[in-house]
């Protein structure tokens, strides 16, 4: 089931891609694997997955050594500062640092293992106040002054849109982060370097997100099935 999904997934994604002129190597898939035993990982592996992601810093540490090697570990979840230690040299990108102090402690801990750590700054764009992130008129001055600081860099933008019934009610939401990400490189003029990576869209809107410009997206239950937070047996 899970390589079928995967194989679905990828179609609608390449598909996505074609409808909007782009290229589907533009686009990286990460299979989030939160809640999921090791076992359903390696189904996804197997099928090809290399990127995944999870939101508990408890969790990627009991899964990171049950898996091969050679896959890129992505933060997605809220990262609280005394967790970074536990990290900071495991994960492929932190895609959810929403305050300068986060940073800074990433900054902190990057210097001490000598590593230079990509993340993404999380942007509230919808304002919803159960979600964390910056705001989008904030984002710009938050990006520039992470991006200053050593051993870091900012790779782009990440947003988790409102759930909603139909994936067309966040089409304007992964155009303000694009938008937003072009505003910001423009402002740019310092040579800070900042990416333009863009994380959004999951399992009920990555074909949409793909159309406005993601070059991640995170896809959970479109992979995996739906999450039960009851021991899976
Ligand atoms: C759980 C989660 C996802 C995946 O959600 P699905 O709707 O299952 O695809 C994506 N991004 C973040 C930040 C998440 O926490």
């Amino acid at each position: 089931m899970i390589e079928e999904n995967m194989r679905d997934v990828e179609q609608r994604i390449r598909q996505a891609c074609a409808r909007a002129g782009r290229a589907p190597e533009e686009v990286t898939l990460i299979a989030v694997s939160k809640t999921k035993p090791v076992e359903m990982l390696m189904e996804a592996y197997a099928a090809g997955a290399r990127d995944f992601g999870e939101n508990k810093v408890q969790e990627l540490l009991d899964k990171i050594p049950q898996m091969p090697q050679d896959i890129r570990w992505h933060m997605i979840g809220h990262l609280q500062r005394n967790k970074v230690k536990y990290i900071i040299d495991k994960v492929a990108l932190i895609h959810s640092v929403d305050s300068l102090r986060l940073a800074e402690e990433i900054s902190k801990e990057a210097q001490k293992h000598n590593l230079v750590v990509d993340i993404l700054v999380e942007v509230n764009v919808a304002g919803e106040e159960s979600k964390f992130g910056t705001t989008p008129e904030e984002a710009a001055n938050l990006v520039l002054s992470i991006a200053a600081l050593p051993g870091i860099r900012v790779r782009g933008l990440m947003t988790i849109a409102p759930f909603v019934e139909h994936a067309e009610e966040n089409r304007k939401f992964f155009k303000n982060l694009k938008q937003l990400s072009v505003d910001i490189l423009q402002k740019n003029n310092d040579n800070i370097h900042v990416g333009d990576v863009l994380s959004m869209g999951m399992t009920g809107d990555y074909e949409v997100a793909v159309e406005e410009g993601a070059t991640y997206v995170r896809v959970g239950t479109g992979i995996f099935g739906e999450r039960s937070y009851k021991k899976e047996s």
